[in-house]
C-alpha cells in the first residue's frame, strides 16, 4: 500500500473506532467508506512556449448527508486520488465537528503552481474548472484555496463557471478576491482559528499564554498568519520552517519581518532568511525542538513512527491536514502528549468559507467584526464540547472531534434514510 492509501486508511481506521466508542453497527457508517463522487480529469492546456502539456485533476465528494460538498482545491506535484479522497473525509467531519451545514468534497492538479506562469497557471485553473463544472455549484459543491491555490485563482473559477452559466454566480466558491464576493476575514480565518484553539487550550490546561513557546513547520498562509496573531497573543514564537528548512531563534523571532521578506517575492525561501541572532535548522529539528507548543501547519504525515519518539513538546496543535501518522498518534498518546486534532484546529478557514458563502447567497456583506466575532464563538463552542466530552469519557482530544462529527453525519444519514 502506498503512503496515500495509508491516509486514507488512516482516517477509515479513526472513523471505525469513532463508531465503536459511539455503540454503532457497520451499517450505520460503511457509506462514509466509500466517496459519494469521484472525478478524475484531464487538462490539456497550451503552454507559452506553443507545446501542449495535460495535467491530472480531481474532484471528489465524500459527502453530502449534511448539506452541500464543501472543500479547497489544492495544486501540488505530488497529489493523487487516494490523498484527496482522505482530505474530502476530512472535510466531511470537519465541517460536522463545528457543525455547519456542509457534506465534505476536495479538488486538487497534480503540479507544482510554482514552474508555471500567470498565465499557465490561468488557463489551467479555467480549464479544470470547465472540466468539473458538472460537479461544482452553490446548490452542491462549493471549492475554496488549499496547499498551492489562493484568492485570485478562485476568482478565475467563479468567472470561468459564470462564463458558462451565463450570470453571475459568487458562491459558487469560497476565499475570492473582496471586489467579486469575497469576505472580509477569509484570507487569514485558517490561522484565527488556529490561535483561538492554542488560546483555549492554554486555557483549559491553567497555563498563561504569554511566554509561551511556540514552533510553526509551514509559512504558508495558515502558518504564516498563525505565528503572527500568536505573537501578538504574547506567545514566544522560536522557530518556523518552510519546505527549505527553519529558523530559530531563543527569544523569539520577528514574524513581521519573516513574512514580508517570504511575500517579496515568488521562491523566497527561509533558507535565504537571515537576521541577528538567527539559527538555521532542518525541519526534523524544529519537530522534535524542546518547546511548549508544536503548530505542524504543512502537508500530511510529518509526525511519523520515527519522529513521535523524539517530540518534546508538551502540546500538538494540528494546523495542517492529517500532519500526524496513525502510528506516531498511538506513541503520543503513550507519552501524555496533547494532540489538539486537525478537524477541529484548522475549521476556521471552512466556517468563514460558510459565512463567505451565506453573504453571497443572501447578497449581503458582513463587516470583519461579525465575522470574527461568530468565528470566535463557532470555534470556542466547539473547542469546549470536544474537550468536555474527552474528559467526559476519557478518550483523546482526536477520538472526542471524531465521535462528535461521526454522530451528527450518522443522524443526518437516519433521518433522511436511503434512496430509494
Ligand atoms: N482548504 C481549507 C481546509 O482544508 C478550506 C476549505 C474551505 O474553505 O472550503 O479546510
Amino acid at each position: 500500500m502506498n503512503k496515500k492509501q495509508d491516509t486514507f486508511e488512516n482516517v477509515l481506521n479513526s472513523i471505525e473506532r469513532a463508531a465503536t466508542l459511539l455503540g454503532l453497527e457497520k451499517s450505520d457508517y460503511v457509506a462514509l467508506e466509500y466517496p459519494e463522487r469521484e472525478l478524475k480529469v484531464s487538462i490539456p492546456i497550451q503552454m507559452d512556449d506553443g507545446r501542449l502539456a495535460v495535467f491530472e485533476g480531481y474532484r471528489v465528494q465524500h459527502s453530502t448527508s449534511r448539506g452541500p460538498a464543501k472543500g479547497g482545491i489544492r495544486f501540488h506535484p505530488e497529489v493523487d486520488i487516494d490523498e484527496v479522497k482522505a482530505l474530502a473525509a476530512w472535510m466531511t467531519l470537519k465541517c460536522a465537528v463545528v457543525n455547519i451545514p456542509y457534506g465534505g468534497a476536495k479538488g486538487a492538479v497534480k503540479v507544482d503552481p510554482l514552474t508555471l506562469s500567470k498565465k499557465e497557471l490561468e488557463r489551467l485553473t479555467r480549464r479544470y474548472t470547465g472540466m468539473i463544472l458538472p460537479l461544482i455549484g452553490p446548490e452542491k459543491d462549493i471549492p475554496a484555496p488549499d496547499v498551492g491555490t489562493n484568492a485570485e485563482i478562485m476568482g478565475w473559477i467563479m468567472d470561468t463557471y459564470s462564463m458558462f452559466k451565463g450570470y453571475t454566480v459568487p458562491g459558487v466558491v469560497t476565499g475570492k478576491p473582496i471586489d467579486i464576493g469575497g469576505s472580509v476575514g477569509r484570507s487569514e480565518a485558517t490561522g484565527r482559528g488556529v490561535m483561538l484553539i492554542t488560546r483555549e487550550t492554554l486555557h483549559r490546561m491553567g497555563k498563561p499564554i504569554l511566554g509561551t513557546s511556540v514552533a510553526i513547520q509551514g509559512m504558508g498562509s495558515v502558518g504564516g498568519t498563525t505565528a503572527q496573531l500568536l505573537e501578538q497573543e504574547g506567545c514566544r514564537v522560536v522557530a518556523v520552517s518552510d519546505v527549505s528548512g527553519g529558523v530559530y531563534k531563543r527569544s523569539g523571532l520577528n514574524i513581521a519581518e519573516i513574512r514580508s521578506y517570504l511575500n517579496d517575492k515568488p521562491g523566497n525561501l527561509l533558507s535565504g532568511y537571515s537576521a541577528d541572532g538567527i539559527k538555521h535548522i532542518t525541519n526534523e529539528g524544529l519537530l522534535t525542538m524542546d518547546v511548549d507548543i508544536l503548530i505542524p501547519a504543512a502537508l500530511e504525515n510529518q509526525i511519523t513512527l520515527d519522529i513521535a519518539p523524539r517530540i518534546r513538546a508538551r502540546v500538538i496543535i494540528e494546523a495542517a491536514n492529517g500532519p500526524t501518522t496513525h502510528e506516531a498518534d498511538t506513541i503520543l498518546e503513550k507519552q501524555n502528549i496533547t494532540v489538539v486534532p486537525d478537524i477541529l484546529v484548522n475549521a476556521g478557514g471552512v466556517v468563514v468559507s460558510y459565512f463567505e458563502w451565506v453573504q453571497n447567497i443572501q447578497s449581503l456583506t458582513w463587516d470583519e467584526e461579525a465575522v470574527n466575532q461568530t468565528l470566535e464563538r463557532i470555534m470556542v463552542r466547539a473547542f469546549n464540547a470536544v474537550w468536555e466530552e474527552a474528559v467526559r469519557s476519557n478518550i483523546p482530544l482526536r477520538m472526542s472531534a471524531y465521535k462528535i462529527a461521526l454522530d451528527r453525519i450518522v443522524r443526518a444519514k437516519h433521518t433522511r434514510g436511503v434512496f430509494p
